[in-house]
């Protein structure tokens, strides 16, 4: 077996990493962990560390862990059928099951699933179809796309334009043309300390009317967002948001994407988002949670407004000029079809609404009275913790200080896994969906103690 070291060193040598500081990596100067196992919420390296992964991998791993289940369907697809493609009206047993057991769980006024395989590129597709659609509308100048300042959706050229953090614009000469961003429904940082969470909702609102105006409803074809803001905080929307952005988006004839790339297949504790903020999508971007990341694997759930004119479109046109050799892989949906049966078998959508509500408001209690937590907030199997330098005045850290990041490492000395997120002191909690109460129970220990450490 090759030593720890030999591997580190060919790791800085050979690996290009995502989201890494490349230049601090190659100089050994950067985290560096080789992971070599997990069992239920705890993964394993090759230093001896058990950790529980309380971000789930980065929020997908939702079964846990070392689920033989999965491992099983897998092995068995690979040895009767590891690939064929799905073009020209080709499939397999596990792709065509999982496309019924996906439309069984979608929401109601969804038509069709089509499989990519990770969330970048399902967003992709939606805005494919999305300009496919309206293009067979005769609308050619209807083709803009509203996404949030701190959304999430993708890291490619568009998804990456369509991600509302600048990290991910800098030096790529991103956005693209086409992406337009709007306010992001973080309530606990309004412009104004006064505003209700109502008068938030109505400002967002207000905020839209006005880009959608100045730029043109005609001009406007789609909005994208996600159920709970993931990546640019974790944060639920406020009071009423989607309902009434629902709204705006009907009067003006635009599409909505609800990106569930995080959110879909229960970790808000029920089976969408969607369905959570009972808010009907025209897309549906899916991911993670499809397969818990057992296998790669998206789906682009197609609405039943949108379907009726793709299929006007082929009927025009000739068939979709859109696809990848590994669409609907049969590992990925055998994968998939056992991981959808085990998230039904273990009630892991209910578990998550239970003692993922259990889990944050355990941290709301235990933590949210200390001087520099501005505010703990959650919703189903997600939380976050803010850090505040002033927590009266709302006043935070210098970035360059690293002060959630700081947290973070203080808790994975105590074998706790969290994320600093990217954009903020703000510390991300998002653990597979079996977590259990005495589990979330050691989270928030190693969350307090960590706190205290660094901040006092
Ligand atoms: N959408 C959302 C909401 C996400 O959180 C992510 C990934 N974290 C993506 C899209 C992109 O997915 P992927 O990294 O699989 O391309």
């Amino acid at each position: 077996m090759l030593t720890n070291d030999k591997l580190a060193e060919w790791d800085r040598e050979s690996f290009f990493h995502p989201s890494t500081h490349l230049a601090q990596f190659a100089r050994g100067e950067a985290a560096q962990r080789i992971v070599t196992g997990g069992e239920g919420v705890f993964i394993q390296d090759r230093d001896g560390n058990k950790l529980l992964d309380g971000f789930a991998g980065l929020y997908c791993v939702n079964v846990g862990y070392g689920r033989q289940e999965i491992a099983e369907a897998i092995a068995d697809q690979a040895r009767e059928l590891s690939y064929y493609h799905a073009y020209a009206g080709h499939g397999s047993e596990a792709s065509i099951t999982l496309a019924k057991m996906v439309m069984d769980r979608a929401p109601k006024n969804m038509a069709r699933v089509y499989f990519g395989l990770g969330g970048s590129d399902a967003n992709e597709t939606n805005i494919k179809l999305v300009w496919y659609y309206n293009n067979i509308l005769g609308r050619p100048e209807k083709k803009k796309i509203i996404s949030r300042w701190r959304g999430y959706h993708g890291s490619g050229l568009m998804t990456g334009s369509l991600t509302g953090l600048e990290l991910f614009h800098k030096k790529f000469d991103l956005p693209l043309a086409q992406v337009i961003h709007t306010e992001a429904p973080y309530y606990y940082r309004r412009p104004d300390m006064n505003m209700s969470e109502e008068e938030f909702t109505a400002y967002c609102v207000q905020s839209l009317e006005e880009l959608i105006a100045r730029e043109g409803a005609d001009t406007i074809a789609a909005f994208i967002g996600e159920p709970v803001l993931g990546t640019g905080g974790i944060v639920p929307p406020p009071a009423g948001y989607w309902q009434a952005i629902q709204k705006v988006l009907d009067k003006h004839d635009i599409l909505l994407i609800v990106d569930e790339v995080v959110t879909g297949f229960g970790r808000l504790g029920t089976m969408f988002g969607a369905d959570h903020y009972g808010v009907k999508p025209d897309l549906i971007t899916s991911a993670k949670g499809l397969t818990s990341a057992y296998a790669p694997l998206s789906a682009s759930i197609v609405g039943q407004r949108m379907w009726d004119v793709l299929m006007k479109g082929t009927d025009e046109n000739g068939v979709i000029g859109h696809g990848w050799t590994y669409s609907a892989h049969p590992i990925g949906a055998a994968a998939g079809v056992a991981n959808l049966k085990l998230i039904d078998e273990l009630g892991l959508v209910q578990n998550a609404a239970d003692t993922g509500n259990y889990f944050w408001q355990t941290m709301r209690d235990e933590v949210g009275g200390h001087g520099n937590v501005g505010e703990v907030r959650g919703e189903g199997m997600l939380c976050a913790v803010e850090l505040a330098a002033d927590k009266d005045k709302r006043q935070f850290f210098d970035a360059s200080e690293g002060t959630g990041a700081k947290v973070v490492a203080a808790m994975l000395k105590r074998g706790v896994i969290a994320r600093a997120m990217p954009q903020g002191d703000i510390i991300g909690y998002a653990p597979p969906l079996c977590l259990t109460r005495a589990e979330a129970d050691q989270i928030v220990l190693a969350t307090k103690d960590a706190i205290t450490e660094v901040l006092g």
